[in-house]
């Protein structure tokens, strides 16, 4: 074992084992590399599920931590900062949508989707009294709350974690039928992945999120975009679900809304359906902090300046183009959009197995369900690193043929 082993026997003997690490100690990162605690250099092929779209520790983000953790952190929203109404207005501008509720994780600000959704239901749509549904997509992964796993169909995020919330449906994903099938007058809201990422980087078929705003616009049903990972330039359009060249009703972000460096997440939507929101009906301590706004706001400006977006979708076009050259036995399929690829791996190998081996070889990836190896860098790359990962790729498949 090259990294320390004292830091892995502390996480393992004081932490809850709800993780399984790959056998790594990380203690330095920069752009789109990461340094394990004996030097040795990776390249980071996850960007912490996309949190870190920005590159590691980029120097405008932390300089702005600092500035701000000097000047202002957290008052409670009890009182305005001069920091908030920026990053809204910023987050309004960028995006289009008219009105936004500031959270920390993805998980608390879909939660607060499927509140706005419910409480717009019984206040606008005159659903009856606690009979709102909601309807997500089998194989979602929206969060790790309560309401959220009640939405899950993966049974390994649900077992034991019973009884669930009422009102909650799943549909097959890229299904239009089902959707229409399952709508009823009682819906209130659909809530979608624009690509499933957890689910293993699932890419519906083009015209899908169009089809589906369509039947919830025909049936007055709110449709939400979960673009926690999909969002802020990741496919290579500032929103995923913008490739269908639709407006959803309302979307989620989060992850990379923080710049790599703080939990930031938002709901976005319109006036209706955020005035249901009134003083005491929603909350969080640390929801919108000065910190926390600042940084959504810097993340936001360099995500522009930078031109990450384009970024994303040039270079995710030849990281693809380089994938598919790949001839392997080993390589069932290459699939994803902009910088969020998922390269299916033939059902006999392992995707773990071949993530050990390109942790070996210097290239950080994770598996996403047993065959799925995720290629996910910092929006920063380079070609010229891309080329290295993908040469690294090429050795680790060829010496794992069996
Ligand atoms: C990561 C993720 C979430 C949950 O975000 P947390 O910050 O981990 O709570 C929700 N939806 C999607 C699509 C995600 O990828």
């Amino acid at each position: 074992m090259p990294s320390n082993n004292l830091s892995i026997a502390l996480e393992d003997q004081y932490g809850a084992h709800h993780y399984a690490p790959l056998p790594v100690v990380l203690s330095r990162g920069q752009g789109v590399y990461l340094w394990d605690d004996t030097g040795k250099r990776y390249l980071d092929m996850m960007s912490a599920y996309s949190a870190v779209s920005h590159g590691h520790c980029h120097p405008k983000l932390v300089k702005a931590l600092c500035e701000q953790a000097n000047q202002l952190t957290i008052v409670s929203r009890a009182y305005y900062t001069d920091q908030l109404g920026h990053f809204l207005q910023s987050l309004a501008t960028l995006t289009g949508f008219e009105k936004i509720l500031p959270m920390n994780t993805g998980a608390e600000a879909v939660e607060t989707a499927i509140k706005a959704a419910r409480k717009w239901a019984y206040t606008v749509k005159d659903v009856p009294c606690d009979q709102a549904e909601i309807i997500a997509c089998a194989g979602n992964f929206h969060g790790r709350t309560l309401a959220v796993i009640g939405l899950s169909t993966e049974s390994q995020y649900r077992e034991g974690f019973g009884p669930f919330p009422p009102g909650l449906k799943t549909i097959p994903y890229g299904d239009i039928h089902a959707l229409k099938e399952a709508i009823t007058p009682n819906t209130a809201a659909f809530l979608v992945e624009p690509i499933q990422g957890e689910g293993g980087i699932i890419v519906p078929p083009a015209g899908y999120l169009k089809a589906c705003l369509d039947i919830c616009r025909a049936n007055r049903v709110l449709m939400i975009c979960d673009e926690i990972q999909t969002g802020l330039g990741r496919t290579g359009a500032l929103l995923a679900c913008q490739h269908d060249g639709i407006k959803p009703d309302a979307v989620v972000l989060g992850k990379a809304l923080g710049g790599g460096m703080l939990p930031v997440s938002a709901f976005l939507s319109n006036r209706e359906v955020m005035d249901v929101f009134t003083p005491g009906g929603h909350g969080s301590t640390f929801g919108g902090n000065p910190l926390a706004a600042h940084i959504g706001a810097v993340a936001l400006k360099i995500l522009i300046e930078e031109k990450l977006i384009e970024q994303a979708k040039t270079l995710g076009k030849y990281f693809q183009e380089q994938l598919k050259t790949i001839t392997s036995s080993i390589i069932r399929e290459v699939r994803g959009k902009g910088l969020l690829i998922g390269v299916e791996v033939n059902a006999h190998y392992s995707a773990r197995s071949l993530c050990l081996k390109l942790l070996e070889q210097g290239v950080l990836s994770k598996e996403t369900h047993s065959t799925t190896i995720r290629f996910a860098p910092p929006l920063v790359i380079t070609k010229d690193q891309i080329d290295d990962a993908v040469r690294i790729f090429k050795s680790v498949l060829e010496s794992s043929v069996l």
